[in-house]
């Protein structure tokens, strides 16, 4: 059936089941840097970036010849069979972004939530316990395990029961809506007093700035309490970098904001500049832990995805992407407070780096949640040819989750875009 007789949007119904979402109904035809033309030729800018994976932009034209390189030579070889270079030059350099001069290994996979699968498994290998604690609010992927972690009930856990036993949640450090970092440290104890005993937790895993739960920062007083604490108690502290790495937070990992130094860290999404690949990063004693044959993945470290990876590295250095990271969250900090003084629905605006949100509310005294609000701007910011999309426990929030080699001048573009949208919407 020719697409003239079917829009693809009603063949997307068609086909495609349900329990994937998509953001916005539009069909992309081409992208580029930071944009992207839908098949009606309309050309947007693309402040969503496949959900943070494209710090270097759509297409980089030095990722698309590694790539194409790399196709030349071969596609696929699987690491359980043989090795190559481009698997252990990646988790080289990984290795020490991660680990500075201490001794990191590494493990590549595919995924993000298998990223996260795979920490836990080697927490509970080095420490032989069975716990673990996450954060209410956290995403760590849609997997057994992942779901499990995922402090958010719709959609995420759902229906999808039952979870993976011995995993705790505790409210994460949220200033805006009365979580402080004691609060939160409170908690802990708590869980340690009434469901497991510290002895028989394997791992704490955190992001440092949750991403799908709506970008809230922990403090890095609550971070570095996290680790001396997990240090006392012998529990792993694996940090979930997977949304706030390579750049995003204005630091090349959002753990580096506290100076702490985790057990594990799980990278994903802007690794690859678009290319599927993940990985574990980790202190060696704990990578070791797992028996031969206990991890990895047929795709798991592809050669292409290394390829991609290594080149996003270069791309980083050369083009100040870090820098540029932490331009781009002071520019829009400095956009998003002029329309909080402007528009009533905004009831918080925060970056970390170009991590950058905007939290919709009814009322800015009750701080109630206004989900509606936050998708009538989303679909007006469409209109105006800005992509963004939503986050946070109550889906009230949008995430800006620009690419990187941004122009200032497209920043600028984009703030009024988001404007009149706020206008559209009477916001
Ligand atoms: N962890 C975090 C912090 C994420 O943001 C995500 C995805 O958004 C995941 C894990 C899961 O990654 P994936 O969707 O690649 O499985």
């Amino acid at each position: 059936m020719s697409s003239q007789q079917k829009p693809p949007v009603s063949a997307r119904t068609q086909h495609i089941s349900n329990g994937i979402a998509t953001a916005h109904p539009i069909t992309v035809a081409r992208a580029a840097g930071a944009y992207l033309w839908d098949d009606q030729g309309k050309k947007y800018l693309d402040f969503v970036g496949g959900i943070g994976v494209l710090n270097v932009g759509h297409n980089h034209p030095r990722v698309v010849e590694a790539v194409r390189k790399q196709l030349d030579t071969f596609s696929h070889i699987c690491f359980q069979v043989a090795a190559y270079d481009q698997y252990i030059d990646l988790a080289a350099q990984l290795n020490q972004m991660v680990g500075g001069a201490e001794h990191y290994k590494s493990v590549f996979l595919t995924t993000g939530a298998e990223a996260v699968e795979n920490a836990i498994k080697i927490a509970r290998a080095h420490t032989n316990r069975p716990g673990v604690i996450a954060f209410r609010g956290g995403f760590h992927g849609r997997t057994l395990m992942g779901m499990s972690l995922t402090g958010m009930s719709q959609p995420y856990r759902q229906n999808f029961g039952p979870l993976a036993p011995d995993i705790y949640h505790i409210p994460y450090p949220n200033e805006y809506r009365g979580v402080s970092t004691e609060k939160a440290l409170v908690a802990l104890q708590e869980v340690f007093d009434t469901q497991i005993a510290a002895d028989r937790v394997a791992a704490i895993i955190i992001e440092p700035v949750q991403g799908d739960g709506g970008f809230i920062a922990a403090p890095a007083e609550f971070m570095r309490a996290l680790r001396k604490k997990t240090e006392e108690l012998g529990i792993m502290l694996i940090c979930d970098e997977i949304q706030t790495g390579f750049g995003r937070t204005g630091k090349l990992f959002g753990f580096q904001h506290s100076g702490i130094q985790p057990d594990l860290v799980t990278v994903a999404k802007s690794l690859a500049g678009g290319l599927p690949i993940s990985g574990v990063v980790g202190r060696a004693e704990l990578m070791d832990a797992p028996l031969p044959g206990g991890l990895g993945g047929t795709y798991g470290g592809n050669p292409l995805g290394c390829a991609a990876a290594l080149e996003v590295i270069k791309i980083f250095e050369s083009e100040n992407l870090v820098e540029r990271s932490r331009a781009i969250g002071e520019q829009l900090l400095a956009g998003f407070e002029v329309l909080e003084s402007r528009f009533k629905s905004i009831g918080h605006v925060r970056t970390i780096g170009a991590m950058a949100a905007v939290e919709f509310v009814t009322d800015r005294t009750s701080k109630e949640p206004d989900a509606a609000i936050a998708q009538r701007v989303i679909d007006a910011a469409r209109e105006e040819g800005l992509l963004v999309i939503k986050c946070g426990v109550y889906r009230n929030v949008v995430r800006f989750i620009c690419p990187l080699v941004i122009s200032e001048q497209d920043v600028a573009e984009a703030l009024g875009m988001f404007e009149r949208a706020l206008v559209a919407v009477k916001a």
